[in-house]
Order: structure tokens, then sequence, then C-alpha cells
């Protein structure tokens, strides 16, 4: 085993994999410092290190805390011990307002984002654009997310999940702690910050020595069907290409966020968002207008980490400013989905697929510290086509043992009434005609993949049974999960459990 681990660390430092540390070449090639001072935690470290949880937690006191238009909560403890600061920013001046929820650090190893959105805060309350911001905007920032991941610089929690997959099974205390702040807020735009890894094994046939993506942001809008369309819109029409005009300005570079899968010689990218465990897409489904944000970062340690938190800024500060610029028309598309949501909304989109498209992307060869551009196929996931489809029920009942749906849907925001009488409706119910568990576990489950018929009948849910009506703002998470094909939902992820050939817990009324 040693040597197999010896012959494998030789080969990606030859490979030059693990130099992960960008070249001093590409740093001042391409991502050279601003001249910028930031006086954020972080940054104002003259040691090669992170700030700590008590220099964050002193900063945000100093220059956060006593400021008249600032309040700090505490929104709840991690299970390593640390409180979870979100900083609400708002001058009580009257409305309409665009309530805005912005966060950083879901992955404790992508800093720059928690870094920045502290920078932003401060320059909110201090700079000159911050009054015209809060005369029109009630701001929420949740700088630091998961402050245990952060303090080990470890993409995951103290509990070992993905915070960014976590967001329908809920198996982690602090996606609970999250999840309740952002709906309590009722946003009606939410940006999540992140860094990417910019070289990635993927690319280790690129060149002589690998390559590494060249980019300094990534942007990730969500195509999933069962966002509304006008939603989805203002995210790439307003808010993407208006923060793209910006960081051209500045001479960052910028490019859809992707991800890769080889198959056989070939590279193909994924791009866009499509999973309601996924904030891109979770805070979405909750009718705001929303965005995942990727900065150049995970591995690169505090090599251009100026560069990667101004970039973050440059993007959170110019997402306030499209807010500001498209206010009235933002409010208005707001409430049109909502209004279109509360009133039955259109069909559910239970499975839909990415449209298959080219697209070119530069790399840095690392070897030679040129730029190459690949074409790639890719799929792309902002431009949907619906597979499975269902009609959209008036509402779901649940039997009495669905209790964690139940709960899950209630942090969700849903009103789920529990029936205190047994009561007969005229319900649709599924029945499992095929049902496969993954051989491989992921965070602690099988994942099920299942297909289900419909039929109808009466039946006669007992007291205890939990009624969700569809007529609410945040239906779209229920019809999101509930369906049992549903690709992060209740059944694959085993919070619904089932076998071949079983009526499902979850049944569908089709009307009044
Ligand atoms: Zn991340």
């Amino acid at each position: 085993m040693t040597k197999y681990y010896l012959f494998t660390i030789i080969f990606l430092l030859s490979s030059g994999l693990l130099e992960g540390q960008q070249s001093a070449l590409i740093t001042s090639k391409y991502f050279p410092d601003p001249p910028v001072e930031f006086g954020t935690p972080t940054l104002s470290i003259k040691e090669n290190r992170f700030a700590t949880y008590e220099e964050i937690m002193t900063w945000i006191d100093r220059n956060i805390s006593h400021e008249r238009n600032a309040s700090v909560r505490i929104i709840g403890t991690t299970p390593g011990g640390r409180e979870i600061p979100v900083i609400y920013l708002s001058n009580g001046s009257a409305g309409p307002k665009i309530r805005v929820w912005m966060q950083g650090l879901l992955h404790g190893n992508e800093p720059a984002g928690g870094e920045a959105l502290l920078f932003l805060a401060r320059e909110i309350l201090t700079g000159e654009t911050g009054k015209n911001y809060l005369d029109n905007m009630d701001i929420a920032i949740l700088p630091v997310a998961n402050f245990d991941g952060y303090l080990a610089m470890d993409r995951r929690s103290a509990a070992g999940f993905d915070l960014n997959r976590d967001q329908t099974k809920f198996a982690d205390p602090v996606s609970k702690i999250i999840k309740k702040a952002f709906i309590d807020w009722n946003a009606d735009i939410a940006f999540d910050f992140h860094e990417f890894q910019p070289t990635r094994r993927e690319y280790s046939t690129v060149g002589n020595k690998g390559a590494s993506i060249s980019y300094d942001v990534l942007f990730l809008l969500s195509g999933y069907m069962n966002i509304p369309s006008g939603l989805r819109r203002a995210s790439g029409e307003i808010f993407q290409k208006e923060a793209e005009q910006v960081l051209d300005a500045h001479g960052y570079t910028h490019n859809f966020y992707f991800t890769t899968d080889v198959s056989g010689d070939e590279i193909v990218l994924n791009k866009g968002a499509q999973s309601p465990h996924s904030s891109s897409t979770s805070y979405a489904l909750a009718n705001a207008v929303s965005m995942l944000v990727e900065t150049r970062g995970i591995g690169l340690g505090r090599t251009s980490f100026k560069r990667r938190t101004y970039s973050v800024y440059l993007v959170a500060d110019s997402f306030l400013k499209s807010a500001l610029k498209h206010k009235e028309e933002l409010l208005e598309t707001i409430a049109e989905a909502r209004a279109e949501t509360i009133s039955g909304g259109g069909d559910v989109t239970v499975i839909n697929e990415p449209a298959v498209c080219q697209s070119s992307v530069n790399f840095i060869d690392i070897e030679t510290g040129d730029l190459i551009t690949l074409n790639l196929k890719t799929k792309d996931a902002e431009n949907m086509s619906p597979e499975l489809v269902r009609p959209r029920p008036y509402a779901y009942v649940l039997e009495p043992g669905c209790a964690r749906e139940a709960e899950i849907l209630a942090l969700l925001g849903l009103r789920v009434e529990e029936l205190r009488h047994k009561k007969k409706l005229r319900a649709e119910s599924y029945v499992i005609t095929d049902y496969q568990e993954s051989s491989t576990e992921w965070e602690g489950i099988r994942q099920a993949s299942v297909t289900a018929e419909t039929y109808s009948g009466s039946r006669v849910f007992p007291k205890g049974s939990f009624y969700i009506d569809l007529r609410q703002k945040n239906a779209n998470y229920a019809v999101s999960l509930l369906e049992p094909e549903a690709v992060n939902g209740f059944v694959a992820y085993r919070v619904s459990l089932t076998s071949m050939g079983d009526t499902l817990k979850i049944h569908r009324i089709t009307r009044k």
C-alpha cells in the first residue's frame, strides 16, 4: 500500500497536480493582486495563514456590530461549538425593498467568499454607495456558513457532510440552521459564493504537464424547470450579464461554471445547475432569483487571495447595483413568479434533461503558461427539456409515518397541516414499478432510483396524516421532493423508504 501511495504521489508531483499552489509565472501573468487595502480578518494578517474563529468574531464585533444600520444575530452553533453569525444590514426606512441573501464558505476550503462578504458589509456601512443600497434593500450576509470546515480547511462539515449537497435530506444540523435563517429572511434574491479547484485530474492529458482553468470567476445558473422561468431569466440576463461587464472593466476573466466528465479520451463539460440539494437551485425554489458564483481558489492557499477576494467583492457589489438598477422590474418578476406558484403553477417537471452543445473554454498550460482554448462537448443544464412531467396536484397527503418528510417541508417554509381526524379523499397514489439501490454509499446512504405509476381512488387518511396544500409560495420545494423519481427527492435520498411493488406513503390530491 505504502509503495502504491508513494508511486501515486510521485506521479502527481511529476504531472504537476500536487503543485496546487500556482507557479509564480502563472500568478504574475494572469492573477496579479489588485492594489486594494481590505482590512478584513485574513488580509490583515501578515503571516501565511487564515484568520481564526476568534479573529473573525472579534473583527465582526469591532467593525460591524456597533454600526447603526447593522445587527448581528447568532443563528445557531456548529457541532464544533462555533457560533454562526448572520449580519443584517437595514436602515429601517419604508419599502418596498429588495430582500437580499448572500453567503460564503459553505465549503470550508473556499475562503474568498467569506472574506469578500465581510469587506462588502463594511463597505455598505461606511462607503458612499451604502446609503443608496440601504434605502432600497435589506441585506442579510452569512459570511462563514461552515465554520468547522473552514477552520479545518476542509470542504465538508464537522459531521462529514457536503453542505451544498444536503439541502433536501438535511443530514447535517448546520444545514438546518442555515436553511431556517434563509427561509425566515424570505429573500427576493440570493447568492452563494464558492471557489473552484483550478487544476483537476481530468485535465492531466491537456499539454505535457496538465492544464489549469484560466478564469477568475465562473457563474452557475440553475436551469431546473420547477423554478419559474422569469426568475431563471433574471439571474442570467440581469445579474450575470452585468457582473460580467464589471469584471471585464477590471480585467478579470469569467465564464460559466462547469464540472467535467471524461468518457474515453473525450472531456465533457456539465454546465448549469439542476439539483435541488444545492443552493443555486434550492434558493430559487423559494421563489427567489438565485445564483452560485465560483472564484478560482481551491488548493491555492493564500496565493492570489487579494485578487480572489476582490473578484468576489466586485461580483457581489455588482449584484447589489443590478438589484438597485432593476428594482421595479425585479420586484414585479418575483411577484409574478410567486403569484403563479400560489395559483397552482404549471406542470411538475419530475425529470429534466440538459441540451447538448459545444463550448469554448480556456485553460492554462501548466508547463508553458500559455493559454489553450478547447472546444468541448457540453451538457447544458441552463437549457433543459422535460423528460418526465406530471400535472401539478392541488395538494399532497403524507401518511402519519412520514414525520421526517413533514419536518423537512416545514423547514423549507411550507405550511404542513396535520389531520386531526381521519379524512376520506380522492387521491392519486404511486406504486413502485422499478427499484434500484446504488451499490456504493454516499453521505451515509445508498441512493434509490425508482419508476412509479399512479392510480386513482378514494382513500381514508388516518388522523395524524400530513396535508400540504400547494397554494403557497414555497410549493415548488414540495413538487421537487415528493415525486418519487425526483433526482434529489425524498425517495432518492432514502428519507422516504420504499421497495419494489410498494404503494408509496405519499399521495397526490388532484382536485378539490
Ligand atoms: Zn464550493
